[in-house]
C-alpha cells in the first residue's frame, strides 16, 4: 500500500485555527494550572528536564508555554528521515520564532540502511512486526538516546487523542523511572487551537490539511470529518493502538551519544 494511494473525502484545506479555536468555558484555569505544572518541573528537575516534541501543534503550544514563562528547558525532537518536508521546514521556523536551536536526535545511519537493503523502504505496510521494527529502529533507539542522563521529560499528551491516553496523569513515571509531565492532559483540541490563535504560535501548515496528528510521511494521513483524533496514524492496521512505543518503553540506551545542543545521529 502506498500513501499517495490513498484518497480520502475530506473537505479542501483549512484554517485550522478557524476550525477548531474553541476554548472550554475553564480554559483560563487549564492555562494557569499547565504553566504552574512546567514551573513546578523545571524547579524540580532543572538541567536534568527535556520537552520532548514532534512538532505537531500540542508540542508547540508546550514550547511557547515555557517560551513565555522564561524557562530554559532544551526542545528535542526526532528526525526518523521519514517526515513530512513541512515538518522539517517547521523546525527551522521555530528555532528561528523562538531563537534558540531545539536538539535534533536521528537514528543510526548504519543501521536505517542495512534495515533499508532488507526490507525495502516502506515494509511498515507488510506486516505489523515490520512496522514495530521500523518505530523502535528510527524512533525508540534515538529516543533512548535523547533521555539518556536526564530524569523527567515533558510531552503533549492529551486525554481526547485516543481511548488509550484517557487515563494518563498529569505527572507520571515512565517504564524507566523517569517522570513523565503532560501539561496538556486535560485540554480539548479547541483549547490547543485557541492558545495557538491567541499567541501566534509557528505550527505545521499539515494542520490545514486536517492532519490532526502527524507522524512519518508513510505513516500519517489525513482524516475524515469526524473521525477519531489519531484515525490518521497507522491506518492500515486494525488493533486500535495507534502507538509507537515512544510513550510506553524507551529502548535500552547505548550512551554513544550525549544531550548537548545540534544534530544527533
Ligand atoms: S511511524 Fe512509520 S516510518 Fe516512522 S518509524 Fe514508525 S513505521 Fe517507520
Amino acid at each position: 500500500m502506498e500513501a499517495s494511494a490513498i484518497r480520502l473525502d475530506v473537505a479542501a484545506a483549512a484554517d485550522a485555527v478557524a476550525l477548531h479555536a474553541r476554548p472550554s468555558a475553564d480554559y483560563a484555569q487549564r492555562e494557569q494550572r499547565a504553566r504552574a505544572l512546567l514551573r513546578q518541573a523545571h524547579a524540580e528537575f532543572g538541567d536534568a528536564l527535556v520537552q520532548a516534541s514532534s512538532l505537531g501543534v500540542e508540542d508547540m503550544v508546550l514550547t511557547d508555554l515555557l517560551v513565555s514563562e522564561g524557562l530554559p528547558v532544551p526542545v528535542a525532537m526526532l528526525d526518523t528521515g521519514m517526515l513530512h518536508v513541512q515538518t522539517l521546514a517547521l523546525l527551522e521556523r521555530a528555532q528561528r520564532h523562538y531563537a534558540r536551536p531545539f536538539e535534533v536526535w536521528r537514528p543510526d545511519a548504519d543501521a536505517v540502511a542495512a534495515f533499508v537493503a532488507r526490507e525495502g523502504d516502506t515494509p511498515m505496510y507488510r506486516s505489523v512486526e515490520l512496522r514495530h521494527a521500523c518505530c523502535a529502529l528510527r524512533k525508540l533507539e534515538p529516543l533512548a538516546r535523547m533521555l539518556h542522563g536526564r530524569q523527567a521529560w515533558i510531552v503533549g499528551l492529551r486525554h481526547e487523542q485516543s481511548a488509550q491516553r484517557g487515563a494518563l496523569q498529569a505527572r507520571a513515571l515512565d517504564a524507566d523511572g523517569r517522570t513523565k509531565f503532560s501539561p496538556l492532559l486535560d485540554w480539548t483540541l479547541g483549547d490547543v487551537w485557541h492558545y495557538v490563535a491567541l499567541n501566534a504560535v509557528p505550527y505545521n501548515p499539515l494542520h490545514d490539511q486536517h492532519y490532526p496528528s502527524i507522524g512519518c510521511a508513510p505513516c500519517t494521513r489525513a482524516v475524515a470529518v469526524g473521525e477519531d483524533q489519531r484515525a490518521g496514524r497507522w491506518w492500515w492496521e486494525n488493533d486500535g493502538a495507534k502507538e509507537c512505543g515512544l510513550h510506553v518503553a524507551p529502548a535500552a540506551v547505548s550512551p554513544r551519544s550525549n544531550a548537548s545542543t545540534g544534530d544527533h545521529a
